[in-house]
């Protein structure tokens, strides 16, 4: 596999400035005709986290599938839009997250499809470490060639999506919910992630990567819109990934992502072979980046008494905001542990977590509606990070 990163310098989400820059690392890659022939069916996995609009940069910005989408059909292929949202896998969910994300309407302009078939089939993996065994959406089984047009965020539980993680919306619907309760710490779950990605090996012909408005802080699904101004592609995830982690500034030793990585041995170093632009012109140095609860380093001399303590102390973790909690139970029905409870508050139902139970995924704050679930650090986290940010 190639490992070498496309980088094109992209100002805005304006339809043909996109275009050329999907067009211009497609072509630093070996051109289109590489990775797609006619008369295959190509899905392209974009990011649909949540019904949002393409302004809040949760979602891959339709203007990126659009182009690579654009490029797909120039050579004669059919296009189907795929991805299995945080919530329920059914027609009128993803409709609506469809329409919200802008997808319907590129599909509608370009003749792609959005798709339809949301039955899922169940698959073998001999070489998963973790995933021997898991369903994946039937429309992905079904495609000749996916492109995996990943968003790059921040991400309170896996420190930043990008290529690897996006594949995580392979899993249908509600089983996601299922896999977290599963692969409960970082490091299992990060095992699966590898699984599903390698899985689909080189039927993922291309990673391409939405970082022209990238999202920092609460991220992946709160947090702020953050201007990078690139469009980045590879045949490899990882090496994306890299690249990645470096746009944002991020210390790669601590994403969990890449951390996994190099114990399964995907890659050294750190250093990318990067054809177009140069990576150094698009660092934002001072990107809000999260590092997330990796593992309990106190573990070995903590006594086990005082670990609840030091661990809140010393971590981050969700805080709902109850007064404006709209009691939509989302949170409720989605936490893997069921950690969640809806309790009267001041004569309305609100959410409440039992931290003894929380094994801090963050899907709940991923996925209220209402962005009332934030992000909580402790007290020695907040000193610690504050002064990495002061040192950096
Ligand atoms: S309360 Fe939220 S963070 Fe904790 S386990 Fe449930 S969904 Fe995950
Ligand atoms: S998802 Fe958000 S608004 Fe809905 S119940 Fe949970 S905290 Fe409240």
């Amino acid at each position: 596999m190639d490992r070498k990163v496309a980088l094109i310098g992209c100002e805005d989400y304006n339809e043909e400035k996109v275009y050329q820059a999907v067009l211009r690392v497609v072509n630093e890659l070996g051109g289109i005709n590489k990775f797609v022939q006619s008369g295959q069916k190509v899905a392209i996995k974009a990011n649909l986290l949540m019904k949002a609009t393409p302004e809040k940069c949760a979602t891959t910005h339709p203007s990126v599938v659009s182009a690579i989408g654009r490029l797909c059909k120039e050579v004669g292929a059919e296009v189907t839009i795929v991805d299995s949202a945080g919530g329920p896998y059914n027609a009128m969910y993803m409709n609506s997250i469809y329409k919200s994300s802008g997808m319907q309407d590129i599909a509608e302009k370009n003749g792609f499809l959005l798709n339809q078939n949301f039955n899922y089939v169940s698959v073998e993996y001999e070489n998963g470490v973790v995933g021997k065994k898991f369903d994946i959406l039937q429309t992905l089984y079904d495609a000749d060639v996916i492109i995996n047009a990943c968003k790059l965020k921040t991400h309170a539980f896996a420190g930043f999506t990008n290529a690897v993680k996006n594949m995580f919306g392979a899993i249908p619907g509600l089983t996601k919910v299922e896999m977290h309760g599963k692969y409960r710490d970082i490091d299992t779950f990060c095992d699966f992630l590898y699984d599903i990605v390698g899985y689909f090996g080189d039927k993922i012909a291309l990673h391409i990567s939405d970082a022209i408005d990238a999202m920092e802080g609460e991220g992946p699904s709160n947090g702020t819109p953050r201007h990078i101004g690139v469009i980045t592609a590879s045949q490899d995830p990882v090496t994306l990934d890299i690249v990645g982690a470096k746009l944002i500034n991020a210390d790669i030793d601590k994403m969990p992502t890449l951390m996994k990585a190099k114990s399964r041995k995907l890659y050294e170093n750190a250093d990318c072979e990067i054809v177009g632009e140069s990576l150094d012109n698009y660092i934002v140095k001072d990107f809000d980046v999260i590092e997330p609860n990796i593992r309990k380093p106190y573990a070995n001399y903590v006594p086990q008494c005082m670990q609840n303590f030091v661990h809140k102390v010393m971590t981050q973790r969700p805080k709902i905001n109850q007064k404006h909690c709209r009691g939509c139970r989302k949170c409720f029905e989605h936490c893997p542990v069921k950690a969640i409870s809806m309790v009267d508050k001041n004569g309305k139902k609100v959410a409440s977590i039992d931290y003894n139970k929380c094994i801090k995924c963050f899907c709940c704050q991923e996925l209220c509606p209402f962005g009332v679930i934030k992000i909580k650090s402790g007290i020695i986290y907040r000193v610690v990070h504050a002064n990495k940010k002061k040192r950096s």
